[in-house]
């Protein structure tokens, strides 16, 4: 690549010292190659000319070509005036206002001259007029090198303010393009520009800053984002297959007794297809001789329990122990219940280790684990203390995969001379592109299908002042036998208001279901482990019709019978935690409800959030709305906080193009996975300057 672009910003002629700092501080620009690289925002279309006829109150922002005929100072108050220019055509006559730098403006338009002005029109009466117009001479405006499409650049206030407008960043790209003589060399190999018809690295660079036409603008986008997206799929590729290839796995070579015979004879349901596919690929991991490090996406009750079931008898089949990692008591306990029921009659020692594990019992799991007697062990972060010692762990699970961090991942990983292999599994749908983008060391596994014959949970927004309809409501599906939950917020900081209200909420709610008809379950964050236990229990054995809690009851627990989900002051909820709450039911076969309970007071977002529960069920739509809501970096929650820093190409939009750049950067490894022909010379160049710079990693702010 030309050597020019490492220029420092400063010798671009016009920019100089002082510019040159801003742009640094400011933008992040060095050199000839940064600016390059800033991508313009939008383009505005100037292919077209109004005339002053034609023109309609459209908020537009047009181009007229015309000329002043006279200028005047208008008085507005006692201490402000407006400059008025009237600007006539061929067709009619509009004015040109300005609110201020008067004196500059006045002295530098010229009368009975041509120009172009461009901006937003308005209209008062029957006048059109355009504010603090962008204007050229018609001369200029001519022989400019810009072409008909404008670029509008990321700008920052204090760069405007220095002066540093659009224009002048305009003009310094124009510049650079003379400078360079827009030559930088092509990064792609010729054969992939060919079968994408992609168009030549300069010409796209050229296009994207001032694109001849539309459809050429459409080609430079494309090709740059699947430039980007490209070299950062080959980095995570890569990446994943230095792993497979450092670190061995242990081969689970057979499938044996334990799993053939669950699987031809107690099967409790024919599993889904999706099922079957991803059972499949975590059979292919653990054949091979590489370590398995997937990950699990499948929606609240698509059924990923039983896939991590069949995982564990593979790895008893081959003769190693398993374990399952929840993130709370609550889960970890149902995990044990729900695994013990579906492996009654597969001959396995299955133990249950969680904070409240009595000393003496944990003492005999410990003793048996080590000898090798426990075929799963199934708990809490208890499972990571160092006396939790195993004779040979062959297999990891995870549930709950966002509320777990990387290293707590990697201390399972040490349970063993070999790390075992590892099933992350989450609830929480992560969209295709961010978990293709930001796991690049796990592979992905999803279960995008729900067992036959769910009805689909119907959800409505419910204001306060309805409570009394929705009490009716709840009364008529209890009066059916059914169960309710009913939740409450729990936000860090406002938590003892957050108390007051499900203490307030619990209160009045015994008030309207009184005993001896109705019996009521509450749990909270505050209460001792054995506590929430037994009232979880009693809700769990339909003691109790109604359950009160605050979020968390979120991960996991399944009580089938339960079939309306109440959820107060919803649109303090975000998307993903709306979603995980509506999924506590459904469970079972009777058709369930979701109700959103929410006062009038609601922000555009919180209108949108609401209105997308209402509208679909599907986890990974509104997965791509709380996306498109908040952005990459809080989906995953802190501990992931991560935004890829893109420069062109946008996660949300350029998803297809991001499968498009994943499938050629998988093909292009596979053929030629050191990137040795003579083909791949100068993307290999690339790759590796890529890796130095900017380690993948550090796309993740
Ligand atoms: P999740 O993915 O949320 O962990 P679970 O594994 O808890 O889901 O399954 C949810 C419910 O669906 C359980 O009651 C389970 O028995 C049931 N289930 C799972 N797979 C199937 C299937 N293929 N057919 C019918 N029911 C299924
Ligand atoms: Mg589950």
């Amino acid at each position: 690549m030309s050597n020019v672009l490492e220029t420092p910003i400063e010798f671009l002629k016009g920019v100089g010292p002082q510019r040159g700092a801003l742009l640094r501080s400011e933008l992040e620009i060095h050199k000839y190659g940064d600016l390059l690289q800033l991508f313009p925002n939008r383009h505005i279309d100037r292919t077209r000319y109004y005339k002053i006829n034609e023109l309609v109150n459209s908020n537009a922002e047009v181009q007229v070509v015309g000329r002043i005929i006279h200028i005047k100072t208008v008085q507005m108050g006692k201490t402000k005036s407006r400059l008025v220019a009237t600007f006539i055509d061929d067709t009619g006559e509009m004015e040109l206002v300005w609110f201020q730098g008067h004196k500059w403006i006045r002295e530098s338009l010229k009368l009975n001259t041509t120009y172009v002005v461009f901006g937003k029109i308005n209209q008062y009466g029957a006048t059109f007029s355009m504010a603090h117009p962008e204007m050229e001479l018609l001369e200029e405006h001519k022989a400019s090198l810009r072409s008909a499409m404008q670029p509008v650049y990321p700008s920052t206030e204090k760069l405007a303010n220095k002066g540093i407008s659009n224009r002048a960043v305009v003009k310094m790209m124009q510049q650079l393009f003379i400078e360079t003589g827009t030559n930088f060399g092509e990064t792609l190999p010729a054969y992939l520009l060919d079968e994408l018809k992609l168009i030549p690295k300069n010409e796209a660079l050229f296009n994207i800053h001032f694109p001849k036409s539309q459809d050429l603008l459409l080609k430079a986008q494309f090709r740059l984002k699947f430039e980007e997206l490209f070299f950062i799929q080959l980095q995570l590729i890569t990446k994943n297959l230095v792993r497979k290839h450092k670190i061995k796995g242990m081969p689970f070579t057979q499938v044996g007794e334990t799993f053939n015979t669950f699987y031809t004879q107690h099967l409790p349901f024919p599993l889904t297809n999706a099922q079957k596919r991803v059972i499949k690929e975590i059979r292919n991991d653990l054949g091979s001789n590489a370590q398995m490090n997937r990950l699990l996406q499948g929606d609240v009750g698509s059924g990923k329990t039983i896939v991590a079931l069949m995982s564990i008898l593979l790895a008893k089949d081959n003769g190693y122990q398993s374990c399952l990692m929840a993130p709370t008591e609550i889960l970890a306990i149902q995990h044990y219940n729900g695994i013990m029921e579906l492996a009654k009659n597969s001959n396995l020692n299955i133990q249950l280790l969680t904070g409240s594990t009595k000393t003496a019992d944990r003492k005999i799991i410990h003793e048996q684990l080590e000898e090798g007697q426990v075929d799963v062990l199934i708990g809490t972060h208890a499972l990571l203390e160092d006396k939790v010692k195993f004779a040979n762990l062959g297999l990891a699970v995870i549930d709950e995969q966002h509320k777990f961090g990387v290293e707590q991942r990697s201390k399972l990983w040490k349970k063993n001379d070999i790390p075992p292999h590892v099933l992350v599994m989450t609830a929480t749908p992560i969209p295709r592109t961010l978990a293709m983008s930001l796991y690049g060391d796990l592979d992905i596994s999803v279960i995008d299908e729900l067992p036959a014959g769910r009805k689909p949970i119907q959800t409505v927004h419910r204001y306060d002042n309805n409570r009394l309809k929705v009490w009716k409501f709840l009364k008529d599906e209890i009066a059916k036998g059914r169960q309710v939950y009913i939740v409450y917020p729990l936000i860090q900081e406002s938590e003892k208001m957050d108390y007051k209200d499900l203490m307030d909420g619990y209160e009045s709610i015994s008030r309207d279901f009184p005993l001896p008809q109705y019996a009521l379950s509450i749990v909270h964050g505050k209460m001792k482990p054995a506590d929430k236990e037994a009232e979880m229990k009693r809700f769990i054995e339909g003691k109790t019709q109604i359950m009160v809690a605050t979020t968390v009851i979120e991960v996991g627990v399944n009580v089938p019978n339960a079939s309306v989900m109440v959820i107060e002051s919803a649109e303090r909820f975000g998307l993903s935690q709306l979603h995980q709450l509506r999924g506590r039911v459904g469970r079972g076969a009777e058709q369930s409800y979701c109700i959103l309970m929410t006062g009038h007071k609601l922000s555009q977002e919180s209108k949108t959030r609401l209105e997308t529960m209402c509208a679909t069920n599907d986890g990974f739509e509104i997965a791509e709305v709380d996306l498109k809501l908040r952005g990459p970096g809080d989906i995953m929650g802190t501990q992931q906080s991560g935004v890829l820093n893109l420069q062109i190409a946008d996660l949300v939009k350029d998803k297809d193009i991001l499968q498009l750049a994943r499938s050629y950067a998988i093909r292009l490894l596979k053929s030629d996975p050191a990137m040795e022909q003579p083909q791949h010379q100068t993307l290999k160049q690339i790759f590796f300057e890529l890796s130095r710079k900017k380690n993948i990693w550090n796309y993740i702010s």
